[in-house]
């Protein structure tokens, strides 16, 4: 039996035994592979890194999709960066009053292939008549784009490769100007314990570019180092302070079914240890 080793972060490495091998191939833009493992379902990799697994990506779709959309209360139009297996949008077409859904990928083949070995993951939201698939970068999507939206979640890679766009001044700059009043961006945004740079640059950008940001969280187990980041930002500070009586009602009203996400999560995962709030004020003040 073959193992699948993820050897990203220097002096420290995950490791998943291949039971059994799936898919492998490069797509022009990314390496893919595709396996079965006996813990965690079928897994996804690009490039060397888990993007997703069957058991554990309950975790960060719900969270990605759930709190912004319940946070703001009236989402209808919603923007997604990066694609990929399709999770995030299982999440969104879940609420019945989101009316439109624009979506960016800048490699269709991860899109097909993942349409056809991780099934699960889009749960035929891919059909969804209220989708419109667009195959582009998301950075040079939104700096043509005239549409407002009432959420962008962008749902991608690490910075390194395809997203590292999606990690710059241009791209929450042109995020600020896509969004209505009270609309929300909110991003994938590492590991902060093993990837610090990453929280501390990030609060540095949206803070250039949003009256309010901010950070959540949640532990994805095959995102190894602890709690992942959430990014989070918006021109009105009143989305981020909705209050629990509003998101249980909220939460009771949609109908949703979940596994992770709940309004008293929603609201703690808001809450920031010590180290992230240290790397957010480091990275506030060494960019400065
Ligand atoms: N949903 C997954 C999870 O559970 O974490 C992982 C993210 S998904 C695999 C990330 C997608 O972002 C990939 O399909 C990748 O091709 C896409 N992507 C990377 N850079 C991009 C860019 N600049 N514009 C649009 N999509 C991009």
């Amino acid at each position: 039996m073959s193992e699948f080793r993820e050897t990203l972060y220097a002096g420290y490495a995950q490791a998943l035994s291949v039971d059994e091998p799936i898919y492998q191939g490069n797509t022009g833009q990314q390496e893919v592979q595709v396996f079965r493992n006996r813990r965690f379902g079928r897994v996804l990799t690009l490039d060397g890194v888990v993007q997703t697994t069957e058991a554990d990506e309950f975790v960060y779709h719900e969270m990605l999709a759930h709190v912004p959309i319940l946070a703001h209360g009236a989402v209808r139009r919603v923007l997604v960066i990066g694609v990929g297996d399709g999770g995030i949008l299982r999440e969104i077409v879940r609420h019945a009053g989101i009316e439109d859904i624009v979506a960016v990928e800048i490699d269709p083949q991860v899109v097909e292939l993942c349409r056809e070995l991780l099934p699960n993951h889009s749960a035929g939201a891919l059909d969804d008549p209220r989708l419109r698939l667009v195959y582009a970068d998301g950075l040079e999507y939104l700096a043509q784009s005239r549409e407002r939206f009432d959420l962008i979640l962008c749902d991608s890679t690490d910075p390194g490769g395809p997203a590292a766009s999606l990690f710059t001044d241009a791209f929450y700059r042109n995020c600020q100007q896509r969004l209505g009043a009270s609309g929300i961006l909110a991003t994938q945004n590492g590991v902060p314990f093993l990837q610090p740079e990453e929280l501390g640059g990030t609060a540095r950008r949206l803070a250039d570019s949003f009256a309010d940001w901010g950070f959540f969280h949640a532990a994805v187990p095959t995102y190894i180092g602890g709690s992942m980041a959430f990014g989070w930002a918006s021109n009105s500070e009143k989305v981020r302070r909705t209050d629990l009586e509003t998101l249980r009602q909220r939460f009771t009203k949609s109908g949703l079914v979940t596994r992770y996400y709940t309004p008293e999560v929603h609201q703690a995962a808001f809450a920031l240890p010590r180290y992230m709030l240290d790397l957010i004020e480091a990275g506030l003040q060494r960019d400065a």
